[in-house]
């Protein structure tokens, strides 16, 4: 056979090549370490060890990232980790323990159970809007399980991401954790390799790319996604209370928070009498100029300041809409009158707008919620029981919190994630820890002999019996 002319191309080779750094987790893995519990407990301290003693570094870059006022940087993030990181170091030795299941009259005598194990070498992809926390909470249960872990922080939030690169090697057994810094180049060279699990942060598209690559290699993945968290309010709630919560939970963090309610629904009446409230609930937090207050962040990039610009265009401004490119500062606003089928309505925001979608009643408002992607979060005020069951039995969505918001995710022991469109797989808790474990089932027999029974050759009388045992 002549050899064709025509040489097939060459895949060029990529520039960058993460192998290495996983075959090095890996052997860390291997060395069995991370199986104990006090290893695990060693690592959880000395993460808590690095939050505290780190502090004021990472405050200050979480200043410098995205404006975040101290108080509100601490209780988010830092502290957040740190309950984690308490919670788990508590429970550990219980949710370590193996689990006893009942072995049925085939497999006596016998024992069996299910005992947890760690999966190996995780993958943890932050976003960029908590990016301490979105980095080091899922790392808390990676830890809890057992795992060695490489963490990739977003690029988005570049004084974060440095300071993890530069204390993590520090704190934790560098055979076992390590931090590559980048953006799209780096992340698409790290996912190439096979890692035992994954855990992406952020938007629905590139949880796809994650997804795709994940499955060449047959891994599992978590993907903490977000979208269009509903917030109900009915006639009859106590509407001073909902408007400081609601006040809260959308402006916070400049309204970059995944879990924030992204819009309203309410009846007009209910919008009349909720609108002067809300507005002495944001001069109150925020003073009459936000701009000069110390309480409220700033928008991430130049990129989302526009995106979240041309959101507002030629919607009804009932509050706020003063903005300083400058400064990436965007007034808490509220939009009000906003069509369903409006450009605001159709992307998650992700920044400090607030639509008011009319609905009467709270049937419709449900079918609205029913006819679009399960979201993240979904809230409801009401002071009616039947109004909340129906809602919390209704309504998919990844968590819910009655008469408030997002403060589900300050529990503990609930887990945190998505459903549908908004993620799969969750972090915290004890739902944490079998989330980064595979639980093994594991049958222990004695070495009795054996009755006859379910031995070849298959006789009728001993079916006969099966079927009677089976009963
Ligand atoms: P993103 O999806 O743009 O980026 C996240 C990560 O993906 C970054 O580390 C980035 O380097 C990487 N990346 C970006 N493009 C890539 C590509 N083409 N190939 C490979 N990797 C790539 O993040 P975002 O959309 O700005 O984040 C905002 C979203 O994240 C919102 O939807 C929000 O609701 C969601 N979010 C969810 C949670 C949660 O816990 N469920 C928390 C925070 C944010």
């Amino acid at each position: 056979m002549t050899q064709s002319p025509v040489r097939e191309q060459e895949a060029p080779t990529p520039r960058l090549n993460y192998g290495p750094e996983v075959q090095r987790l890996r052997a860390g893995f291997a060395s069995d370490r991370t199986r104990t519990l006090a290893w695990r407990l060693e690592q959880l301290d000395a993460l808590q060890r690095m939050l505290k003693e780190q502090e004021q570094h990472f405050l200050d870059a979480l200043h410098e990232d995205l404006g975040k006022p101290a108080m509100e940087a601490w209780v988010t993030e830092l502290s957040n980790v740190g309950g984690d990181i308490t919670h788990a170091r508590k429970h550990l030795r219980g949710w370590m323990k193996a689990r006893r299941v009942k072995t049925p009259i085939f497999g006596q005598p016998g024992r069996s159970w299910t005992r947890a194990e760690p999966l190996g070498v995780v993958l943890v992809m932050s976003a960029w809007n908590y990016p301490l926390q979105i980095a080091l909470g899922p790392l808390v249960a990676v830890i809890a399980a057992g795992n060695c872990a490489l963490i990739k922080p977003s690029e988005l939030a570049p004084a974060t991401s440095a300071l993890l690169a530069r204390f993590i090697p520090d704190y934790l057994d560098p055979d076992c954790f390590s931090v590559v810094e980048g953006a799209v180049e780096e992340t698409t060279a790290l996912l190439r390799e096979r890692f035992d699990h994954i855990i992406y942060t952020g938007g629905a598209a590139v949880g796809r790319i994650v997804m795709r690559a994940a499955a060449q290699h047959l891994t599992p993945v978590t993907l903490e996604l977000g979208g269009k968290s509903p917030c109900v309010i009915l006639p009859d709630a106590k509407l001073e209370v909902v408007a400081r919560r609601v006040a809260w939970g959308r402006f916070m963090n400049a309204g970059q928070t995944c879990i924030a309610p992204d819009y309203l629904l309410m009846d007009a009446e209910t919008e009349a009498r909720f609108l002067p409230l809300l507005k002495q609930e944001l001069e109150g937090m925020f003073g009459r100029d936000a701009q000069q207050s110390d309480s409220y962040g700033r928008i991430v990039n130049q990129r989302h300041f526009e995106r979240l610009q041309a959101l507002m265009r030629g919607e009804n401004i009932a509050m706020g809409g003063a903005s300083d490119a400058s400064d990436r500062y965007l007034e808490p606003t509220v939009l009000s009158g906003v069509a369903a089928d409006s450009p605001v309505m159709q992307e998650e925001i992700f920044g400090p707008l607030l639509p008011i979608l009319r609905v009467n009643g709270l049937t419709e408002a449900i079918d609205h919620i029913r006819s679009g992607d399960k979201p993240l979060a979904a809230y409801l005020f009401s002071g009616d029981s039947e109004q909340l069951k129906r809602f919390e039995e209704l309504v998919s969505a990844g968590s819910m919190c009655l008469n408030d918001v997002m403060m589900f995710s300050a529990v503990a022991d609930l887990p945190f994630g998505g459903v549908g469109e908004s993620g799969m797989g969750s972090y915290k808790g004890e739902d944490g820890f079998l989330n980064f474990s595979h639980r093994k089932a594991v049958m222990a027999r004695t070495q009795l002999k054996d009755p006859a029974l379910r031995f070849a050759p298959y006789a009728a009388t001993k079916f006969a019996l099966l079927r009677k045992l089976r009963g």
